[in-house]
């Protein structure tokens, strides 16, 4: 037996154990890209890197036996700084989408290509369920939303982009359903302010959450603008309704006809755990319930909607005016990840953030390989686009155009998780012009060589699993490849073992094509 300390900790390990793994057994997970618990270390990554407290050298923990009275630490700045800057290395000639450039643009940040593939597949319900996780009224935006994802959509390089908003409407409208089953109520009860987009979508995720959530409007019905300001011809009342029932069907009290003031906002905040502010655009009365405002409107910290007041949320057009209700719909489920943080005793951070490759516009070269996993005929037009929405078949046949420019991986992709945690930034060693990608489709999965990271796990996986032709290093240097010897193709490459390799690639670079 061998004995060592880990971060001061000492424990013992048999001997032979590697640096990474006496870490595990200390309860210290060390990033590894490269390393695969059947195959062993590869030493390529560098992630794993540790330091030696008695001379503060820096070793790769994956391939360096654990010896008598050693003592290692694990993270500290020095080795935070190594990691991220092999990160963003590895990420300098990275060549992915994590997110669809579709996704990222909508402020709600609703999975796009996801809601595209299960509408293809006709499976409707789950399509609603999807989008439902970040917007609350489907139906409402497919009507009135101005759809800032269709002009990052990729398609428009090919003919137009995807009518993304009409599908949206399509998943909204095709059934009543109620996809989500509230919590049980905790504790906590949260009056929302204003009935509005913002105030509506907010009291959904919180009641669906298990905290009770009052929502207080002037008026004596619920919709604010939405009711309003637009035209009923474009947003036809009895969807209004429909979708409004959604929500107040979830348990959420709507106390309407209530004009609060200075002192009713006082007594509000005494009654209640958190408070959401949606009331719309600031007036005077509203400057005086007691948070810093400017010329604007409220002044909240642009993650977690927190007010200067202490358990006190803005969101919508309180914080400056929009007529983007779908933005003010999204701040609606953001603020109430804040409010559940504030209320369980954490700092409000708001929606967890995570790391997003992008490479920008497509080559006109690229353009081929994305159609590889679409159809070719041009957007499905309706003449009277207000009044019908899509058919049945309609929908599955636009949703069919997706190019699906989101990466298949993204759930399990170790190099998106680790460049998240190290706040890797893509751009500090990335050249000024990248390569053109490419897509190979072989047995149920896809290959993305731009996206690989060279650890060599496939390459030593299918030796190990005895592929006739498998996937090899191909070239020298910086030019390294990873394919198929012989110039043969991915197909022949992995016959037996795709699926395997697939999953074992710690990236998207290789990955399994039909998940929805
Ligand atoms: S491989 Fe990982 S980092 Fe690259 S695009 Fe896919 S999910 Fe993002
Ligand atoms: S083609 Fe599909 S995945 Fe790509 S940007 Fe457009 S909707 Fe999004
Ligand atoms: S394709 Fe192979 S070498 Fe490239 S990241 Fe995936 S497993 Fe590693």
């Amino acid at each position: 037996m061998v004995h060592i300390k880990i971060n001061g900790l000492e424990i013992e390990v048999t001997e032979g154990t590697s640096v990474l793994k006496a870490a595990e057994i200390a309860g210290v997970k060390v990033p590894a890209l490269c390393f695969n618990e059947e195959l062993g270390h590869f030493t390529s990554c560098m992630l794993c890197l540790v330091k030696d407290a008695a001379n503060g050298r820096l070793f790769p923990s994956c391939s360096v036996t654990t010896t008598e009275g050693m003592s290692v630490i694990t993270d500290d700045e020095e080795i935070h700084e190594a990691r991220q800057t092999g990160l963003e290395l590895l990420l300098s000639e990275h060549v992915g989408d994590c997110e669809g450039p579709c996704q990222v643009a909508c402020p709600a940040h609703m999975d796009i290509p996801r809601m595209n593939r299960l509408i293809a597949a006709g499976k409707f319900e789950a399509a609603l369920k999807l989008v439902k996780k970040d917007i609350a009224l489907p139906a409402v935006l497919g009507r009135i939303c101005p759809a800032p994802c269709e002009g990052a959509c990729h398609r428009k390089t090919v003919d137009a982009s995807v009518s993304i908003c009409l599908l949206k409407r399509f998943v909204g409208d095709e059934n009543n359903l109620h996809p989500y089953e509230p919590l049980p109520l905790n504790s906590k009860k949260v009056a929302v302010i204003g009935a509005g987009p913002a105030g509506l979508a907010a009291a959904y995720y919180l009641q669906l959450n298990g905290y009770q959530t009052v929502l207080y409007d002037k008026n004596d019905v619920p919709g604010g603008l939405l009711r309003t300001e637009i035209k009923p011809e474009v947003l036809p009342l009895n969807i209004l309704h429909k979708e409004i029932s959604t929500i107040l069907n979830t348990g959420v009290v709507f106390e309407g006809g209530k004009d609060i003031d200075e002192i009713a906002f006082k007594n509000i905040k005494i009654q209640y755990d958190a408070v959401i502010v949606a009331t719309g655009t600031l007036v005077d009365e509203i400057r005086n319930w007691g948070f810093t405002t400017n010329a604007k409107g409220i002044e909240a910290n642009q993650n977690s909607y927190a007010t200067s007041v202490t358990g006190v949320f803005a969101i919508g057009n309180s914080l400056r005016s929009s007529r983007l209700a779908v933005r003010s719909v999204g701040q609606g489920k953001e603020v109430a990840w804040s409010v559940a943080q504030y209320l369980s005793g954490e700092v409000p951070k708001g929606e967890p953030r995570l790391f997003n490759s992008r490479f920008g516009r497509l080559h006109k070269e690229e353009i081929s390989e994305y159609l590889k996993e679409s159809v070719p005929y041009e957007r499905v037009s309706l003449a009277d686009i207000q009044s019908k929405g899509y058919t049945k078949e309609e929908a599955i046949q636009e949703a069919k155009r997706c190019l699906h420019c989101d990466c298949r991986d993204i759930e399990n992709c170790k190099l998106r998780d680790l460049s998240g945690k190290y706040d890797a930034n893509q751009r500090r060693y990335a050249a000024d012009s990248r390569k053109t990608m490419t897509k190979h489709f072989a047995h149920s999965i896809v290959y993305e060589p731009l996206k690989c990271i060279k650890c060599g796990i496939c390459v030593r996986m299918t030796s190990k699993y005895q592929e006739k032709y498998g996937f090899s290093f191909i070239g020298r240097g910086f030019d390294v490849v990873i394919g198929v010897p012989f110039n043969e193709s991915v197909e022949t490459g992995l016959a037996e073992t795709a699926e395997i390799v697939a999953k074992a690639c710690p990236t998207g670079a290789l990955s399994i094509k039909d998940k929805l």
